[in-house]
């Protein structure tokens, strides 16, 4: 009996060469482990297989290189909008992906009763993939994030600031390590985590009212808990959620 598979080396990678009676016509594929492999009909032969996989070596290799380094920098993942993402670091530039969609989340409003959609555009280097990031490097992860949290607290701010009286100079998203967020009430800056954005919608809404809040009432006395419990009634739930560093 004919063999049905054979292996070779393309530039350096073991390339299996498969004969398949479903096949239709000679496929080229490298599989997510970073194995690569030429797929035919079964009439096909092994040298016009092995040929085709050496017109296609520097493919090969490039995509293999991509594909393992991908795997092997998987990122423990990133929360957004109270939603874990898978991330996908490398370099993915050629590689072409199924879908490549914009991130896209459908927030439920505490104060507003209503729920929408907010589509964030992601950069050229990071997209979002079906529950999975797929990001240029570190850089480019943050990068993304800090578009995200201006996209979202903007669309908050500007539904939540006629709320409250007030001028608000500044909105300035902030690498803070233990507050979420901060008001400067005689500057009218409030300054926003930007790990505000692994929270839910809900909480996100809370921070910004809390943060406007203090535009009036610069501390956290009695007065400004009554300011702020009649905008966000339940708004010790609020607190505890964001106390949750488990969100
Ligand atoms: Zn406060």
């Amino acid at each position: 009996m004919a063999r049905e598979s054979l292996s070779i080396d393309v530039g350096g990678v073991c390339v299996k060469l498969k004969k398949h009676h479903l096949a239709k016509y000679i496929k080229l594929r490298v599989k997510k482990g970073g194995e690569a492999e030429v797929v035919a009909p079964t009439r096909t032969s092994f040298s016009a297989m092995a040929s085709f996989a050496q017109s296609h070596a520097e493919w090969i290799v490039r995509t293999v290189a991509r594909v393992r380094e991908a795997g092997a920098s998987c990122g423990s993942g990133v929360w957004l909008l109270g939603a874990r993402f898978g991330v996908v670091f490398g370099d993915f530039r050629g590689v072409k992906f199924k879908a490549a969609l914009l991130c896209v989340a459908k927030p439920q409003s505490f104060i507003f009763k209503d729920s929408f959609a907010v589509e964030v555009l992601a950069n050229e280097s990071a997209k979002n993939l079906n529950g999975v990031i797929i990001a240029r490097d570190e850089a480019a992860l943050k990068k993304l994030k800090q578009s995200i949290a201006r996209a979202i607290f903007g669309y908050c701010f500007v539904r939540l600031k006629p709320l409250i009286n007030g001028k608000v100079n500044a909105i300035r998203i902030k690498q803070m390590s233990t507050r979420w967020g901060s008001c400067n009430s005689r500057k009218g800056y409030i300054n926003l985590s930007l790990e505000l954005i692994s929270r839910s919608f809900l909480q996100i809404e809370y921070v910004i009212v809390h943060e406007l809040t203090h535009l009036n009432h610069p501390h956290h006395k009695p007065s400004f808990y009554s300011a702020l419990a009649l905008i966000v009634p339940d708004y010790k739930d609020k607190e505890r959620l964001l106390k949750n560093k488990n969100l």
